[in-house]
């Protein structure tokens, strides 16, 4: 008999969008369990630039200016025939860009773009889902789910001893079912 836990949402991936909902649901009282196969975060940059509207969901999980300080502006982009031409020609910074506008200020209080690879993002995102009370679990697949009129069954492995656990939600308790004839 497998271990079975009931668990309002089980989110299956601790990348910024995992790490994010799991944040975002705890904000509005939904308790959530977060899998991820990785051992640990991503050591790797991968997505790097986070635009202004991504920003302020930030801020609105109070983790604006952790992000900010984890972060820097982003890089000079250059477009040369070759690597080793002397001769470049810069892309416009998008702060460039903004501050063409009447005012910048009115489409956002943060910076259009700022850089904090998956790599810084993730580590803070992940703190503050401990913090608040996320159970994260890494080292944790997703190895199949089922779905039927009850809910979702989704059945998982812990990928260091190998036991494997049950999630089940019930979807929708007080649903009718309606059987069209
Ligand atoms: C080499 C590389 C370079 C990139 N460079 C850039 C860049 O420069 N700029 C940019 O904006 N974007 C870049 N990206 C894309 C960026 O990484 C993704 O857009 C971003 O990571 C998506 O976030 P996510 O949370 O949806 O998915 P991910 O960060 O991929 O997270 C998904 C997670 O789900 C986990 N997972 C998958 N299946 C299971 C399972 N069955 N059970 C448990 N866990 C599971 C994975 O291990 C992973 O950690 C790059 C991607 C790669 C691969």
């Amino acid at each position: 008999m497998l271990a079975q836990e009931r668990v309002p949402v089980l989110i299956v991936g601790a990348g910024g969008a995992g790490l994010s909902l799991c944040l975002l649901l705890r904000q509005q009282g939904i308790a959530s369990i977060l899998v991820e196969q990785r051992s640990e975060i991503s050591w790797y940059p991968r997505a790097r630039n986070l635009n202004f509207r991504t920003l302020e969901v930030f801020r609105g999980l109070g983790l604006g200016a952790g992000v900010i300080a984890a972060g820097t502006h982003v890089s000079r982009m250059f477009r040369k025939e070759t690597l080793v031409a002397a001769e470049r020609e810069e892309f416009p910074a998008v702060e460039a860009a903004v501050q063409i506008l009447d005012d910048p200020e009115a489409v956002s209080p943060k910076p259009p773009m700022w850089y904090c690879p998956q790599s810084r993002l993730e580590p803070l995102l992940l703190a503050a889902a401990k913090q608040r009370g996320v159970d994260v679990r890494y080292d944790t697949e997703l190895v199949s789910f089922t779905q039927d009129v009850q809910g979702v069954t989704a059945t998982v492995r812990n990928l260091q001893s190998g036991l494997y656990l049950l999630f089940v939600r019930i979807i929708w308790p007080h649903a009718t079912v309606h059987t069209v004839t």
